[in-house]
């Protein structure tokens, strides 16, 4: 269905081969439609005149004065020569400047008529001056005097070297509109428009570029945002909604003698109503009878390990057997201690299996989860091995999503005759608005609440000349049985000097706390895992007090026992880093304590990260903190995707609109998933169409 939208952009008036190739360098623009997606950034009132002397008030804006022309000389050598005029109103005078086009432009102008002119004043020598100006008479007929919106579009230096500067693109938009004009195609269907108040596309398009007044202005907006995002949650949720009908999932009914057991004798604590509530959520999944993809969100120390326990004893109780995948080797085998002794006394094989377990222990371990003996196996991607064979695989759990690719994740479902549930736990809480989007094509479960009886971490921030204080204080904590965190941070450029960092602070701490008095972990890149593993255990195990890390300790580590958070260089963390660190502690029933320490010296970003940290505890605040400084690119690892790249639309600010798309397409989609209702004939031509669009996309590239 090709339309007059996607002729090649050399052929619209104006443009010609060579703007074409810039066209196509510079802003990626290859067809009419790009072009006329290419929106301007900014708009200036022209229906508004200023005079002469207020506009000092206005430093560095784009305003509009009328009057007259006193004098002009052409003054100054070589590079240096201009046009220089005095022009004035009954306020006073201003001067315009031209480099360009000298004796074109002083042969042109007249004086005694009035002009108007418009451009951004700027102090020069202690007096104001227009630089290269827009000058016309008030009779002129040019584009300019009939949009009362002055578009401003952004170029490069390129660009304007070949006559695409703002004003050169405006030209071309112009022209573009008056070509297509009564063609541009109508996406939505009236019900929606309607429903939404939305304007039709083809006023969306005029008013976007040249707007009539400030109100279309936001109605083409509006429009043009919401079709942004539309399409996108439409085709995000079309495939959600294949993937559950192509991949049929197994059936887990009941909830039977060991959930039972284990709920009535053996919960250490009482649940939630977060984590009951996503029980509930999964539950439903189990007898859907499609498979569950589903990520699980929720604040570091949270609870999503039991949750996720109470989850695997529902689905062996069906019958099935469960895998519970880790990032790291330290991860797994903590999870297998946990989970070991929360079931310790119910008739239910658990094993772990990483890199490091023995061909001894293999030769018995493989057969018996073959022959589905073993109910629970925790491990790492070791899991994901071919010699790993199940005898029937329902329930999959992966911690900490972010570590593993979609391929190993994909090796996990191939383990059984139909794919098993899959739960992604993550601990870095997302935004919603950046979840439904990012993760569109998955649910999504929030554990958003702590259980209760946790005291709030108190986090502060010293400099570190401070350290004194905090010696003194660290040895208070540890005299009452507490243990302590101390972290470093990694620096990119080289392993050696984050080992030289670390073995510093380490000989520092050791003159400060002598053994044999107090005993110190130290856990760094330069071991190897069984080392790792070693230094980790024994601070689990409380025959050490500090433990001294590089940022290794970042997930996932459980010792309720520590109590006290030290980050040394807490300026060169990024924020939800910090903020994972901080979540190792507060784990416990007692005063936590995160202390931050850094230079004197702060930029201004390391400022606001730290007071983000003193601020607040909460994991979705941290996230919203994070995605306004870093962007949502760098947060979700997706900028190199090019997923997040809108025109319009804005992750932050317009969660009401991306939530309404996510509403209304759902609603669609559920009375007709495959949009072959004649209502909805444009939406599902309008897919194909992009769809196709972004093939071709990646045929070129
Ligand atoms: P995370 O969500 O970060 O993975 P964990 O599952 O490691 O958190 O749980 C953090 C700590 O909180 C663990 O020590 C766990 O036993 C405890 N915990 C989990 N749920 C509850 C609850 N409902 N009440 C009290 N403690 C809980
Ligand atoms: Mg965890």
């Amino acid at each position: 269905m090709l339309t007059h939208l996607d002729i090649p952009i050399e052929y619209l008036k104006g443009v010609g081969t060579k703007r074409a190739e810039i066209l196509k360098k510079e802003l990626n623009l290859f067809t009419f439609y790009d072009l006329l997606q290419y929106y301007p950034y900014k708009y200036v009132d022209k229906s508004k005149f200023y005079r002469i002397a207020e506009i000092k008030n206005y430093p560095n804006t784009y305003i509009q004065i009328k009057g007259y022309i006193k004098d002009m000389n052409i003054i100054g050598q070589h590079k240096g020569k201009r046009l220089v005029a005095h022009f004035q109103d009954e306020t006073g005078s201003i001067q315009l400047v031209w480099f360009n086009n000298i004796k074109y432009i002083q042969d042109s102008l007249r004086r005694n008529t009035l002009y108007i002119v418009f451009g951004k004043p700027v102090l020069f020598n202690n007096s104001l001056n227009i630089t290269h100006p827009e000058i016309r008479t008030e009779s002129e007929e040019n584009i300019q005097v009939t949009i009362p919106f002055q578009p401003f579009y952004n170029t490069s230096e390129k660009m304007k070297k070949n006559g695409l500067d703002s004003k050169g693109i405006s030209r071309l938009s112009y022209q573009l509109l008056s070509e297509i004009k009564g063609k541009i195609p109508e996406n939505l269907p009236p019900y929606i428009l309607e429903k939404l108040n939305l304007i039709n596309r083809q006023t969306a398009f005029i008013n976007i570029h040249f707007p009539q007044t400030q109100q279309l202005l936001k109605q083409a907006t509006d429009r043009l945002k919401f079709e942004e995002m539309f399409f996108l949650q439409l085709s995000l949720l079309q495939s959600h909604i294949g993937n559950i009908k192509n991949n049929k999932g197994y059936l887990m009914p009941r909830v039977g003698k060991l959930f039972h057991e284990f709920y009535s004798h053996y919960l250490p604590f009482p649940l939630t109503n977060a984590q009951k509530r996503v029980i509930k959520e999964i539950r439903s999944d189990f007898i859907s009878g499609y498979q569950m993809n589903r990520l699980l969100q929720g604040d570091v120390g949270s609870g999503k390990t039991i949750t996720a326990v109470l989850l695997m004893l529902i689905a062996i109780d069906n019958g099935f057997q469960c895998c519970l995948m880790a990032p790291t080797e330290i991860l797994a085998s903590q999870h297998y201690s946990g989970i070991s002794k929360l079931l310790e006394k119910m008739d239910i094989q658990v094993e772990l299996l990483t890199g490091s377990t023995k061909a001894s222990k293999r030769k018995i371990l493989l057969p018996d989860i073959e022959n589905g003996n073993v109910k629970i196996i925790i491990g790492t991607h070791a899991l994901a091995e071919d010699t790993v064979l199940f005898q029937k695989l329902g329930f999959v759990v992966i911690d900490e999503q972010h570590r593993f690719g979609v391929e190993q994740r994909a090796k996990l479902w191939k383990k059984s005759l139909s794919p098993p549930h899959v739960l992604v736990m993550t601990a870095t809480p997302i935004p919603r608005t950046l979840a439904m989007t990012v993760y569109g094509d998955l649910d999504i479960s929030i554990i958003d609440q702590l259980p209760v009886g946790r005291k709030p971490i108190i986090t502060s921030h010293f400099y570190q000349k401070d350290s004194g204080k905090i010696i003194h204080f660290l040895k208070e904590e540890i005299k009452k049985g507490r243990q302590v965190y101390v972290v470093f941070p990694l620096i990119q450029e080289s392993e050696t000097m984050d080992f030289r960092n670390l073995m510093e602070g380490y000989e520092a701490f050791k003159m400060d706390f002598p053994e044999p008095y107090y005993k110190i972990s130290c856990v760094h890149g330069k071991l190897n895992a069984e080392e790792k593993d070693n230094e980790m255990q024994k601070f689990i195990n409380k025959e050490t007090q500090i433990m001294l890390a590089t940022t290794v300790i970042e997930v996932g580590i459980d010792v309720p026992n520590a109590s006290v958070m030290v980050i040394e260089n807490a300026e060169r963390f990024g924020l939800s880093q910090l903020h994972q660190l901080r979540g190792r502690v507060g784990r416990g029933a007692d005063q936590s304590y995160c202390i931050l320490l850094s230079d004197v010296k702060l930029s201004a970003d390391s400022r606001k990260r730290i007071e983000a940290m003193v601020e607040t505890n909460n994991g979705f605040e941290i996230a919203d903190y994070d995605l306004k400084l870093r962007g949502p690119g760098d947060i979700t690892g997706t900028r190199q995707s090019g997923m997040l790249d809108f025109k319009l639309i804005n992750i932050i600010h317009d969660e009401k609109i991306i939530t309404t798309c996510r509403n209304i397409a759902n609603s669609i989609l559920s009375e007709d998933p495959e949009l072959k209702n004649p209502k909805n004939t444009l939406l599902r031509d309008y897919l194909f169409y992009m769809k196709k669009k972004q093939t071709n996309y990646y045929q070129i590239g």
